[in-house]
Parts: C-alpha cells; structure tokens; sequence
C-alpha cells in the first residue's frame, strides 16, 4: 500500500478520485495492497466470477463491494468507459486481461499468461496502448536459482509471457495499430529492465518499426513508479505505476 500511494503520488493522483479497481486475478502479488486500498477509496471492486469468489473468501472486507462479470465480457463501470476483459491463461481458475475503451482509444492489460492464445491477437487488434507481460529471460530463469516446479510453472502454458514472447506479441500489436508499449510484470530474479527492452526493440526493428518514431517502447521496472498514461479523456486516466502494480487497469492495488 505504502507502494501505492508513493506511485499515485508521483503520478500527481489522488486516491479519493480512483473510481474502481480492476483485479486480474487473486494471486497475492496483486491483490495484497487491495484491503487498504478498497478501504480508503470506498469504489467497487471489478474482478472475473471466479477471482470474485477467491476475493471474497480471502478479504471478507469486500463484501458489497465487488462486481463480478463473465470473463469475457464488457461493462462500463463510469460514463463512457467500456471495459472489455478476455481470459489469460494462467495458474488460477479465473484470471482475466482488460481492454479500457475510452473515447474511441482503447488501452490493454495483458500479463500473467503463459502463452498468447491464437485468438488473443484479434481482440487486442488496433489497440492504441498495451501493457504486455514480459516476465522472464528463459534463459536466465532456467540456469537461475528457482525450485525446479516453480521454473516448470513459470515456462508453462499457464505460466508467465517470456521476453521473446512479449516481442513477438509486440509486432503482432504494433502490426494492427499499437502505438504504444509498455513492458511489464518483469521477474526481478529472471530478468533485468534492459534486457527486456533489448528483446522487444530487436523483434520490433526486425519487423521494419522504428522504435521512438513508429511505437513506443518502454519498460515498467519492478521497483519504481513509472509515469502516468492519459487516455484523451483527462478526467478518467488510466495508470500506471510501476511493474509491481501494473495488472489492472484505473490501479492495481499491491502493497
Ligand atoms: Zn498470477
Ligand atoms: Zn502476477
């Protein structure tokens, strides 16, 4: 939470002007911020049926206060803001990516997932602005220190997006329109900032984009705030805060 409220602050947000939290999965590193959180902004919480149910059994202070949809689905949690979600393979029953739809921009979330679904591409397609999974090197993670499951679990199809799957996700993204790109959810242990941009931005010029000139690339480091996305609309942003609390969309609410 303490990460949180340093992130708004260095993004010049106040907390009182969140107006909903949306939760991609119940895994601890991304909803443990989110009992403070809920409390001290008071929104509705947004989450797939399933992570609703996991929510409610893990923080009790959320009754009320969570809206479960369908995965897959689209709702409008404020005034011309379509929030679209599509299912990730990952780990957990229920977990969900979003699609924010604001003023004819559209801005995704996509990370945790092991692999990119051959229809994934087609739902992000003409996405302005993506956050995209770039977790580990595979290298790295394989000669790394990890316990042989959690390596299996991380390369699994249910696992975590590789910096070489990020790249060629990115080109399929910038190939329908994206403009913008933002690498996230990077492992601290099996992966390093500069090698994760290094990856995409190779992948990106291979495919005849100019980084800087035909897309953004940026990377979102696990220990620090990053700047704040405006959609045109400057009265509904969407954030980002940094790779530690990056996984849904107005806020993610880690600790
Ligand atoms: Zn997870
Ligand atoms: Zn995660």
């Amino acid at each position: 939470m303490k990460r949180i409220r340093h992130a708004l602050a260095a993004c010049d947000v106040d907390i009182a002007g969140i107006e909903g939290i949306l939760i991609t999965h119940e895994h601890s590193d991304h909803v443990s911020g989110l009992p403070m959180l809920a409390a001290r902004t008071g929104t509705p919480v947004y989450a797939s049926e399933g992570t609703a149910r996991a929510l409610a059994g893990k923080i009790p202070a959320l009754a009320g206060r969570l809206r479960a949809f369908a995965a897959g689905t689209s709702f409008e949690p404020a005034e011309s803001c379509i929030v679209e979600t599509f299912p990730t393979p990952h780990d957990t029953p229920d977990s969900v990516g979003y699609i924010l739809r604001l003023d004819g921009l559209r801005a995704a979330v996509v990370t945790d997932l092991g692999h990119v679904p051959d229809w994934l591409p087609d739902r992000l397609s003409g996405v302005d602005t993506i956050l995209l999974e770039s977790n580990h090197d595979a290298e790295l993670l394989r000669a790394g220190g990890y316990p042989a499951f959690l390596k299996k679990r991380i390369l699994g199809q249910r696992g975590h997006l590789s910096n070489a799957a990020a790249g060629q996700t990115a080109v399929l993204c910038a190939r329908s329109g994206t403009r913008h790109i933002i690498l996230g959810h990077l492992s601290r242990e099996n992966n390093r900032p500069e090698l994760a941009y290094q990856v995409t931005y190779d992948a990106l010029a291979s495919a005849g984009f100019r980084v800087g000139a035909d897309v953004t690339l940026e990377v979102a480091a696990p220990w620090a705030a990053t700047s704040r996305v405006t959609m045109r609309n400057e009265e509904l942003d969407m954030m980002r805060v940094g790779a530690q609390v990056e996984n849904s969309s107005f806020l993610t609410p880690h600790s």
